[in-house]
């Protein structure tokens, strides 16, 4: 098992792409804490991942909130030990045209992407410093390489993710610490599934591959930079998109 006796946490681990990585890290051996506003849904996923045979923890947090998040990795500490992952997968999107797109928009959007990921980044350098070891993975999108209509939020949000990881990598590489992004395309979540069948229809023309993810698909990524299979890469992001993006 590649993260036997490891503990991680998942931000946003409740549903979709984050769920399928907190199910692929326990299957692999690590205890896991599933971060999310909606508790009644992380209660479900901990309860899966402990018939698993892992300890979980659910814990209601909201990423924006630094206090809060501190709070929440003391409680990890307490009861779990230590840190050895973080993911930030926790993310919303509130599309529209640049022209049309509101403060509330704008704001909403950059606090839960870019300030969440910035908080649980922080809360848990200070112990991961101190044990000398840790993995942090943060989930970007092909957006925050490339732009896109109606995305210029979200866009600016996964591009800060990117920039701030690479920060990361470099003040914390000498503490034995790796901090990647994985860049999803399309998956199949709820979130991809609001879109409009003509978006839905034009994505499909762009991706070499003519079909979305599944969460296992980045899940997996996830695990290998989790892994001690990846101890010499940092700094990096990498794109889980079907050949959509290639730089
Ligand atoms: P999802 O199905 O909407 O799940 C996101 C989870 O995060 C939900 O459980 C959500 O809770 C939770 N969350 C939202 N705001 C939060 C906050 N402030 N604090 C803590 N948890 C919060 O999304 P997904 O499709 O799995 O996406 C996961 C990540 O992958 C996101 O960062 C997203 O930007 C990125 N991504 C997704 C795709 C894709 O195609 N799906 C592509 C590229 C990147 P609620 O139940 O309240 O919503």
């Amino acid at each position: 098992m590649r993260l036997k006796g490891k503990v991680a946490l998942i931000t946003g681990g409740a549903r979709g792409i984050g769920k399928a990585i907190a199910v692929v890290f326990a299957r692999e051996g690590a205890d896991v804490v599933i971060a999310d506003v909606n508790l009644g849904l992380a209660l479900q996923a901990a309860s899966e991942i402990e018939s698993l045979g892992r300890k979980a923890l659910a814990l209601e947090l909201d990423v924006t909130d630094y206090t809060k998040v501190e709070e929440g990795v003391n409680k990890i500490l307490d009861k779990l030990g230590k840190v050895d992952i973080l993911v930030n997968n926790a993310g919303i999107t509130k599309d529209n045209l640049l022209l049309r797109m509101s403060q509330a928009e704008w704001n909403a959007v950059i606090n839960v992407n870019l300030k969440g990921t910035f908080n649980c980044i922080k809360a848990v350098s200070r112990p991961m410093v101190k044990q000398r070891s840790g993995k942090i993975i943060s989930i970007a999108s092909i957006i925050g390489l490339m732009g896109n209509w109606g995305q210029a939020n979200y866009a600016a949000s996964k591009a800060g993710i990117i920039a701030l990881t690479k920060t990361v990598a470099k003040e914390l590489a000498s503490r034995n610490i790796n901090a990647n992004c994985v860049a999803p395309g399309f998956i199949q979540t709820d979130m991809t599934a609001k879109l409009a069948d003509e978006v839905k229809r034009k994505m499909m023309e762009a991706i070499p591959m003519a079909k979305l993810g599944t969460p296992e698909d980045v899940a997996n990524v996830c695990l290998f930079l989790a892994s001690e299979e990846s101890g010499y890469i940092t700094g990096q992001t990498l794109t889980v998109d079907g050949g959509m993006v290639m730089v």
